[in-house]
C-alpha cells in the first residue's frame, strides 16, 4: 500500500483519480481548494487548501508521501481560457502551485511526482489544418502556444524536467488532450466542449437549435475519463519520465460532435452559429510514442463515452429543472 497525495482532488480528473487509487488499495490524501461539486471524496482524508500557499503546501506535503499528482490548477475549456480575460490568474496561480509542490516534494523527499501537462503547449503553426494537425511530442520546440494556458503549462513541464536533473527528484509528465465524462463541469463557464454540447442537446426541445461557437469544421479528439485514468496509472508504473500525451486519436469535427450527442439523445437539432473564442484549427493526439513506451494506448470509441456523460448531464438538467 502506497500513500499518495492528490492535488485538485476536488476537480474532475483528481475526483476520478482518488476513487481510483482507493480501489487500487492506497491510502490516499486529497487536496483543493474546494470541494468536489458533483461527488463525495472517497479519500481517506480531504484537506482544504491553498496550494498557491507555500507555507501550507510545504506542511502538507512534509506527510512522508510515496507519489504526489498534481492536477491542481486554474483551468476551464475554451469560453475561460481564449477568452482573454482570466490569463494573467491563470499564469499566476498554476505557476504558483507547481513551483510550491515541487519545492515541497523535493523537500520532504516525495519519491515520485505526476504532472498533468496539455496538448495546447503545443505550437499554433501545427493546427492549423483541421484534416492535418501535428501533435507529435517533438513538435513542441520551437514553443508558440496559442494560449497563456499553454505556455504556463509549458513552463511547468520545463520546471518538473528540470527539478528531476538538478534535485533527482522522479517525475512522470503527461500532455492531456480534452478529457470528458461524468462528475466534470457541465454549466459553470469552465465547461469544454463535450460536456457542453450534451447539456445543450439535454435542454432542448427536438427539432429545436443550439448555438455553436465558429463553423464547427474545426477538429479535437476527446478522451474518455477512465482511459486518462488508466494513462496516469499506467505511466506512473512505467520508467518513463514523457512528456507523453495522453488522448485520444478518433479526431471529429465539432459539428460532428454536436451531430452525435444528438444521435444519442434521439433528437433533431439545428445549429445555429455564433462567434466565440476557438483555440487552433485542428488538434489530435499523436499515440505513436506512447504506444511505443507503454505498449498501450488508448482505443475507446468517442460515442460510448459521450453516451456516458449525456446519460450523466442529462441526470444533472432534470435535477436543476
Ligand atoms: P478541474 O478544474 O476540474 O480541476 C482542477 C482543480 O484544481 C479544481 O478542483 C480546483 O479547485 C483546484 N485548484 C485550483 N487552484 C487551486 C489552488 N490554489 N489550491 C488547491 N487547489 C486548486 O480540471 P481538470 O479537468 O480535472 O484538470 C486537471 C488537470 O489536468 C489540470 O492541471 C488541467 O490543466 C489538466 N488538463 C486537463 C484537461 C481536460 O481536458 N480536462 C486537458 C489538459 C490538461
Amino acid at each position: 500500500m502506497k500513500k499518495v497525495l492528490v492535488c485538485g482532488a476536488g476537480g474532475f480528473i483528481g475526483g476520478h483519480l482518488v476513487k481510483s487509487l482507493k480501489n487500487k488499495g492506497n491510502e490516499v490524501i486529497g487536496v483543493d481548494i474546494k470541494e468536489h461539486e458533483y461527488t463525495k471524496s472517497v479519500a481517506d482524508e480531504f484537506i482544504k487548501g491553498d496550494l498557491r500557499d507555500p507555507h501550507f503546501t510545504k506542511e502538507l506535503i512534509s506527510y512522508p508521501f510515496d507519489e504526489v499528482y498534481q492536477l491542481a490548477a486554474d483551468m476551464g475549456g475554451a469560453g475561460f481560457i481564449f477568452s482573454g480575460e482570466n490569463d494573467a490568474d491563470i499564469m499566476h496561480n498554476s505557476a504558483m502551485i507547481n513551483l510550491n509542490v515541487v519545492e515541497a516534494s523535493v523537500k520532504a523527499k516525495v519519491k515520485k511526482i505526476f504532472y498533468s501537462s496539455s496538448a495546447c503547449m503545443y505550437p499554433e503553426r501545427n493546427q492549423v489544418d483541421p484534416n492535418n494537425p501535428n501533435c507529435e511530442e517533438d513538435s513542441a520546440y520551437p514553443a508558440a502556444p496559442d494560449s497563456e494556458y499553454g505556455w504556463e503549462k509549458l513552463f511547468s513541464e520545463r520546471f518538473y524536467l528540470a527539478a528531476n536533473r538538478n534535485y533527482g527528484i522522479d517525475i512522470r509528465i503527461a500532455r492531456f488532450h480534452n478529457i470528458f465524462g461524468p462528475e466534470g463541469s457541465w454549466k459553470d463557464g469552465r465547461e469544454k466542449a463535450p460536456a457542453a454540447f450534451c447539456r445543450k442537446v439535454a435542454e432542448t426541445e427536438n427539432l429545436g437549435e443550439i448555438e455553436m461557437w465558429g463553423d464547427g469544421n474545426q477538429t479535437r479528439s476527446f478522451l474518455f475519463i477512465d482511459e486518462c485514468i488508466d494513462g496516469i496509472l499506467r505511466l506512473m508504473k512505467s520508467d518513463f519520465i514523457g512528456p507523453v500525451n495522453i488522448g485520444s486519436n478518433e479526431m471529429v469535427s465539432i459539428n460532428d460532435l454536436a451531430k452525435m450527442a444528438m444521435k444519442i439523445a434521439g433528437k433533431n437539432l439545428k445549429i445555429k452559429h455564433i462567434p466565440g473564442p476557438l483555440g487552433v484549427r485542428g488538434r489530435n493526439s499523436d499515440n505513436n510514442l506512447i504506444l511505443k513506451k507503454l505498449g498501450w494506448a488508448p482505443n475507446w470509441p468517442l460515442e460510448k463515452g459521450l453516451a456516458e456523460t449525456y446519460n450523466w448531464i442529462k441526470k444533472q438538467v432534470d435535477l436543476n429543472s
